[in-house]
């Protein structure tokens, strides 16, 4: 279920896309302003778009992959919109044009997004997050009950990032880009099986999933309790990772592999 932003006027919509993706889209209906989050294709958007009689004002890029970027082009042609994504890897955003660093914010309308760095699944990947709606849309950094993998950063880079989000407010909502929580549930469970808030999540995934709903976004409150990747310092998984003394970011590094072969 999408959050109610709690703001009149402005809301958040989730489109499908390709196997696994979502291509978020915030719309401002008192000053008419749409976004699109990593449209991985611009088919869905637009259709999206047309039913409403919409436009489209902004994309926002998390980071350059394809499946984040594919849409950028012809959703710029299409609606004359704006790209925005991280300045230090401009070279490969399609269609940018908004260049933005860690700490900026950029203006939506009657909002405003802040830009955090986090690099680990590639070395440009930035967030957006608004404070001002609980929304933080995380790309392929923070998935519900999993992270991204580590394509170009190394552990200790993925563990700061993740530990910049924990530290955000517990009811921000995770807007991720993927469905991928069961399969990330099933490796959560094998690190953390007494876990019981991990448990509870598992069981309304399957619930969902059956219904043939999606299971993001979730709260990060949530996350923080039943995500292993956000919990190198849980007594259960260092208990079954034998690494009792080990610093977080080593046990982090040690789930992280893990999970690449599971
Ligand atoms: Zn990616
Ligand atoms: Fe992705």
């Amino acid at each position: 279920m999408l959050p109610d932003l709690g703001r009149p006027g402005i809301a958040l919509f989730q489109i499908p896309a390709r196997k696994d993706n979502y291509i978020y889209l915030l719309h401002d209906e008192e000053v008419n302003l749409t976004a699109a989050v990593d449209p991985s294709d611009a088919a869905p958007v637009t259709d999206f778009l047309s039913a409403k009689g919409w436009g489209l004002d902004y994309i926002f890029s998390t980071h350059h992959h394809h499946d984040h970027t594919g849409g950028n082009e012809a959703l710029r042609a299409a609606t004359g919109c704006h790209v925005i994504g991280f300045e230090h890897d401009a070279d490969r955003i399609p269609g940018i044009d908004i260049r933005v660093e860690e700490g900026e914010r950029v203006t939506f309308g009657r909002f405003s997004a802040e830009i955090l760095y986090l690099p680990g699944h590639t070395l440009g990947h930035i967030a957006f997050l608004f404070s001002g709606l609980k929304l933080l849309f995380s790309g392929d950094v923070l998935f519900s009950l999993g992270c991204g993998r580590l394509f170009e950063g190394t552990a200790p880079q993925m563990f700061d990032s993740l530990r910049k989000l924990r530290r955000l407010p517990g009811d921000t909502w995770v807007c991720c880009a993927h469905e991928y929580t069961e399969a990330n549930g099933r490796f959560a469970l094998t690190v953390e099986p007494g876990n019981e808030a991990l448990q509870r999540r598992l069981r309304e995934v399957a619930v969902l999933r059956r219904a043939g709903e999606a299971t993001v976004p979730s709260l990060l409150a949530d996350e923080c309790a039943a995500n292993p990747f956000l919990r190198a310092d849980s007594p259960e998984i260092r208990l079954m990772l034998d690494m009792p003394y080990a610093t977080d970011a080593e046990v982090f590094a040690r789930l992280r592999a893990m999970k690449d072969v599971f």
